[in-house]
């Protein structure tokens, strides 16, 4: 039997009226485990009615009560952690101990917002001009709705969610299609932890929900996770129904291998941030740059034993180093771009294409693929392929490697090893990337920094989480104010200075 799910609107669930419904699959079986309903546009607006009116009253709240909510909410999730975790992994595909990495980044961005009365802390100017003080608060923007992708499908809502609503607003989630039951799941725990009803809702469903916020001109700003194309159509929408927006696309992240790195640990960093949830991250190394050809063929010879015997099993598998991908399309778009990498004249050293998983037969399987002698003219090295495929850029020297993240179209995280803290020094000053790894291969900065890529890869001005989550969600009001002891001045026709 397959289950419905819904909404979550006004505190509750809400079934889907629209009539229209997408599959949720379970990727390691292949099989249908739920359905989605695809929301239409006029019950996107009647959700959006809703979290106006629950926002007037949130917003009333002084900034510790809100924190206070998100604490119990942190308790909530932690205590089905384990639940939580298993649901994740089944719609997603990724393993279980992946699934506790997504939620607990989500929390610590939870963690961060709680911090919301220090936060949200105004700028004050004493006497500014002679009985002159000059004093600017940031106050909620009112509803603003998170749009946002299949791979982490509890970390980047709360991101979004936990300093959108600390901040006094409401949000309006519209999760991905693939794998909506973690977001519904939370927006459950948002209420039991005392978050008044409509402050967080959910709709699900497609371009024609994602449309109908994009046009509400009770929205005032939409966050976004995704690929690239649909964040620039994103962030110039939003932006032509005078939405503050900020979007983040796709990745092509680099690690570049200096001759002096400790090439066990390369093979580990590059495995792990290659290969872990089959690929699918947003920070997942899909490139690396070995300097030199004894570098690279040293560093080809140890991945490619690795990468052969690297364990893809069911996302519930104890044992499997990845699962399967999200779904079946998603292993044909990889497949074709493997295909499009031999007639490129890529060297395919190792390929996943034969997996199969016993027991698992109709999974959406593929096994670890490694290219070698890529070229930055190839569509696998301009493209994202969002899969368990590592291609080799061989770099001759530092500046050709320095330059090859520089120039790609996106520039969302970057790495180098090297045992040289002078050329990591160069490297992080003048590398055109948004978030850098230096020995770290997954530089996904910490919940009190802020995550944002550059190039194709962001759209906006201000990043994630961190201070910038803050300045995204409020709007700053600056007051000036006198209180005059009974002197009349006069008129002044001047504009007014500080004398
Ligand atoms: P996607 O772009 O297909 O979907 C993202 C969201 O947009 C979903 O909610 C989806 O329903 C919606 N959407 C899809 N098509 C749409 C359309 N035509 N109009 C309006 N909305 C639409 O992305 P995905 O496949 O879910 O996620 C993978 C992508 O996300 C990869 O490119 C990955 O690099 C990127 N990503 C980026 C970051 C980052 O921080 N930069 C983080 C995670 C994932």
């Amino acid at each position: 039997m397959t289950t419905e799910l819904h909404h979550f609107v006004a505190g509750k669930p809400a079934p889907g009226t629209s009539g229209r419904f997408a599959d949720v699959f379970d990727p390691s079986t292949g099989a249908v485990q739920a359905r989605v309903p695809l929301a239409a546009a006029d019950e996107v607006r009647a959700v959006v009615g809703d979290a106006a009116r629950a926002q007037r009253e949130w917003a009333a709240w002084n900034p510790q009560r809100r924190a206070r909510v998100l604490m119990r909410f942190l308790d909530l999730v932690r205590s089905e952690e384990d639940s939580l975790a298993r649901l994740l992994s089944s719609e997603h595909g990724k393993t279980i101990p992946d699934a506790r990495g997504d939620i607990q980044r989500g929390l610590e961005v939870v963690e961060f917002a709680i911090g919301i009365p220090h936060l949200l802390k105004g700028e004050y100017s004493d006497n500014a001009g002679t009985g002159i003080d000059v004093y600017s608060m940031r106050q909620p923007l009112g509803v603003v709705a998170g749009i946002t992708p299949f791979n982490f499908p509890a970390m980047i809502p709360l991101w979004k969610a936990a300093p959108a609503i600390a901040c006094g607003n409401a949000f309006v989630l519209k999760p991905s299609e693939r794998d909506p039951s973690v977001p519904l799941r939370l927006a459950e725990l948002f209420v039991e932890a005392g978050l008044p009803p409509g402050v967080f809702s959910v709709v699900n469903g497609d371009k024609e929900a994602v449309d109908a916020l994009l046009t509400d001109p009770r929205v005032e700003a939409v966050g976004f996770v995704g690929s690239s194309a649909i964040a620039e159509y994103i962030y110039s929408t939003a932006a032509t129904h005078g939405k503050r927006a900020q979007c983040f696309g796709g990745a092509k992240n680099h690690m570049i291998v200096m001759p002096d790195a400790d090439l066990d640990q390369v093979t580990d960093a590059l495995i792990g941030a290659g290969y872990g949830s089959a690929g699918e991250r947003c920070m997942a190394i899909s490139v690396a740059v070995p300097l030199g050809q004894a570098t690279a063929d040293a560093l080809v010879e140890r991945l490619a034993e690795r990468v052969r015997t690297l364990k893809v099993g069911a996302s519930h598998d104890e044992a499997a180093d990845f699962g399967p991908l999200v779904t079946a399309e998603a292993v044909r778009r990889v497949r074709d771009y493997i295909d499009i990498g031999v007639a490129e004249g890529a060297e395919l050293v190792v390929d996943g294409r034969g997996l199969t998983v016993a027991g698992y037969e109709n999974g959406f399987f593929l096994g670890g693929c490694l290219f070698d002698k890529v070229t930055p003219e190839m569509r696998i090295y301009r493209e994202e392929i969002f899969g368990p495929v590592l291609s080799i850029v061989r770099a001759e020297d530092y500046e050709a490697a320095l330059r090859l993240p520089s120039e790609h179209e996106y520039g969302n995280g970057v790495a180098i090893f090297t045992r040289d803290g002078d050329t990591a020094r160069d490297f992080t000053t003048r590398v055109n990337t948004g978030m850098v790894g230096v020995n770290m291969p997954i530089p996904v900065p910490i919940a009190y920094h802020t995550f944002g890529g550059w190039k194709r890869s962001g759209f906006g001005d201000l990043n994630q989480h961190g201070p910038d989550s803050i300045r995204f969600y409020t709007k700053t009001k600056t007051v000036t104010s006198r209180w005059p002891s009974g002197t009349k001045e006069g008129a002044s026709f001047v504009i007014p200075t500080m004398k």
